[in-house]
């Protein structure tokens, strides 16, 4: 499907008289802050997620509540869109193809489909010549049994369906690799060498249907138990060696994927002077998620244009132009621990601290380890950034970075 013309009006509609609407398959906290993206620029929005009280559904004009397989939702879709996007990479391809054959959708399903299976998306990263950790593929009880040494300690990851750490399991002998595969009911595995990391850090792209492609600046990003916990951006958050290695190696992944659409890629950088990173230069690609990303969120307010921003540009066919981040960020994210036993978190203190932006999600339930929101400090310095953010996370009960 070629490039859409999807001007947005000043009210919202056309010149044909139809609404600009635009789709989105997915309803989480993501396709919300799409959704606030697109409505800004004067786009109507139809939502399409089976859940009746989705973030994203419940600020949408539309919602559509629906399976994303199920005919008639994806038919409702087609009729009321110039253009869809994803927010969630777990959305089947099926439905993005049946999609795509009569609107242009944004990212394509063949991407989506490489960046849901970590056997296909390692296969794609060593096509693209990035590094990535070490690994095997562990599909039958041959493979385990002739998995090479120097992958172990190592951590089994699910092919599919993984998120926030969920289908892992760390190993350090072949026992242990017996019984995490069991436990893992034998689906198809990668086992990867666990890495000495120095750090962490993605990087955020959006290219368009002609391949023009921009970027923000890598973030530096802090896991706690496999969740995303703490993002720092702002210039000097990494060696500088890095900052560019990581742009180039993000932005041949999209030209190879002839990606349109806001595209996300998390590195490992490796422990300097570990023979690990002295055999794969340092740093290597985690994973890419074909979508906004959690990391991302500082783009909202610490920059002129946001990941969502992009993301509705690139879907509509709009010019792409380098966004520029004029403050420095630090982000944290809000569990649904926050909450504990009923409680609601001190919003009144934290939000008496200076360049604090508070954004949550609208989930009905906290539940722990539940995203529920986020918090962006933006600062004149980085200093300053850090100290505000470690004042909120102590007011807040998270721990300190
Ligand atoms: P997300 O939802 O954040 O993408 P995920 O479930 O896909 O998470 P991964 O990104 O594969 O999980 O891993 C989660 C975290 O576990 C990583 O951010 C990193 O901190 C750690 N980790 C994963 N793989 C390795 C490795 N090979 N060596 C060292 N640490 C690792
Ligand atoms: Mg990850």
């Amino acid at each position: 499907m070629s490039q859409p013309h999807c001007l947005p009006g000043s009210t919202g509609w056309s010149d044909n008289g139809q609404p600009a609407t635009l789709g989105v398959m997915g309803g989480g906290q993501l396709g919300r802050m799409f959704v606030h993206a697109a409505q800004s620029m004067g786009y109507f929005t139809v939502v399409l997620d089976p859940d009746t009280s989705s973030p994203a559904g419940l600020v949408s004009h539309q919602h559509i509540q629906r399976d994303y397989l199920d005919t008639q939702g994806l038919a409702k879709l087609v009729q009321h869109c110039a253009a869809v996007t994803t927010e969630f990479e777990n959305v089947p391809a099926a439905a993005l193809a049946t999609l795509a054959a009569t609107r242009p959708t944004a990212p394509n399903a063949e991407a989506v489909a490489i960046a849901q299976d970590r056997i296909q998306e390692k296969a794609h990263l060593a096509r693209s010549g990035v590094p990535v950790a070490p690994y095997a593929v562990i599909e039958n009880a041959a493979d385990l049994a002739t998995v090479a040494d120097s992958l172990l300690p190592g951590i089994l990851k699910t092919a599919r369906l993984g998120y926030d750490g969920k289908g892992q399991l760390r190993v350090s002998n072949r026992a242990e690799l017996a019984s995490a595969w069991d436990a893992l009911k034998h689906v198809p595995c990668v086992l990867e060498q666990m890495l000495p990391l120095a750090d962490e850090c993605s990087v955020i792209v959006a290219r368009g249907w002609d391949g023009a492609c921009v970027h923000f600046a890598p973030q530096r990003n802090l896991h706690r138990q496999g969740i995303l916990a703490v993002t720092q951006a702002y210039e000097g958050n990494l060696p500088p060696a890095l900052v560019d290695k990581a742009v180039t190696a993000t932005k041949k992944i999209a030209d190879e994927l002839n990606y349109v659409g806001v595209l996300c890629v998390e590195f490992f950088v490796l422990a300097e002077g570990s023979p690990e990173s002295a055999a794969l230069g340092g740093l290597v690609v985690n994973e890419m998620a074909p979508r906004p990303h959690n990391s991302g969120h500082y783009t909202l307010d610490a920059c002129d244009q946001s990941q969502f921003d992009l993301q509705v540009r690139t879907l509509a066919g709009l010019p792409l132009v380098q966004p520029r981040h004029h403050s420095a960020a630090v982000m944290l994210n809000l569990l649904g621990d926050l909450w504990v036993n009923g409680c609601i978190p001190p919003w009144d203190t934290v939000l008496a601290l200076p360049g604090v932006h508070l954004h949550l999600y609208g989930k009905l339930q906290a539940k722990p380890g539940r995203k529920m929101g986020h918090l962006t400090v933006t600062a004149a310095t980085a200093a300053e950034a850090n100290a505000v953010a470690l004042e909120a996370a102590r007011l807040l009960g998270i721990e300190a970075f």
